[in-house]
């Protein structure tokens, strides 16, 4: 009897060594060959929104801090630019989103948008209908890069600034390699994120960092992923983060 114990114990023991060496605690890429054909030097994707002329009228973001807090009837422009501004923000990612022109033909001064490399970098965001989904990212493949990913959101989620935000942060963050981390709660993209949640989290932007790394002279900031097996951090240099 006893013997059965210890050996039913050591299979626990076994079986829980190997899950933890299968599981990944942490941010999920969709699939590590699945990239734009972007690089530090040439970081721009394009964003295009199907219909520029809608007033986003609620607002439920209770967030000071938040460029978009208490604004109502608000350019869906406006709010998606906020969103392009927070993947922006990244600390220690090359990519930059840009805001597709609203007229091709009539550059606003200092616009860096250029015709030809949009033609395969664009993620285009448009209203349908969907059966169970808020919101719907599909990426196209040419190759081994991505040239083209849609969005589709549903006609309620244009209601509520802070709604839209949480929706299209999550179907952007697809578009950008970024899987659900079901087993987190705090990251945009996890199905089980917490409520308060509608923008990049620590955890989505570790997973951004990791698929856009930018090189940082004299310090490698670049994120390893090493399934919490391991630390790999190497600083040369005392810097400050703010
Ligand atoms: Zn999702």
């Amino acid at each position: 009897m006893n013997m059965k114990i210890i050996s039913n114990y050591k299979i626990y023991k076994i079986l829980t060594v190997i899950i933890l060496l299968f599981t990944t605690l942490g941010f999920r890429v969709i699939d590590n060959e699945m990239r734009w054909k972007i690089n530090e030097e040439d970081p721009y994707l394009w964003i295009r929104l199907c219909d520029r002329n809608v007033t986003i009228e609620e607002n439920t973001i209770d967030d000071p801090s938040d460029s978009m807090f208490e604004k109502k009837n608000v350019s869906i422009v406006d709010v998606m630019q906020s969103i392009i501004d927070d993947a922006n923000g990244i600390f220690g990612s090359y990519l930059r989103l840009e805001m597709y022109p609203a007229d091709v033909n009539n550059l606003e001064t200092g616009s860096l948008f250029d015709a030809t490399k949009a033609e395969k970098r664009i993620i285009e965001i448009c209203e349908d209908s969907l059966f169970l989904a808020s919101g719907v990212a599909s990426s196209e493949i040419d190759g081994e890069n991505v040239v083209k990913c849609k969005i589709n959101f549903t006609q309620n989620n244009k209601q509520n600034v802070r709604t839209f935000i949480s929706v299209l942060t999550h179907e952007i963050g697809h578009c950008l390699g970024l899987h659900h981390p079901q087993e987190l709660v705090d990251s945009v993209m996890s199905y089980f994120k917490k409520p308060t949640f509608y923008r990049y989290q620590v955890d989505d932007k570790m997973g951004i960092r990791y698929l856009y790394p930018a090189t940082i002279k004299d310090l490698d900031q670049k994120e390893h992923n090493t399934s919490g097996l391991s630390c790999k951090f190497r600083g040369h240099q005392t810097i400050t983060l703010n």
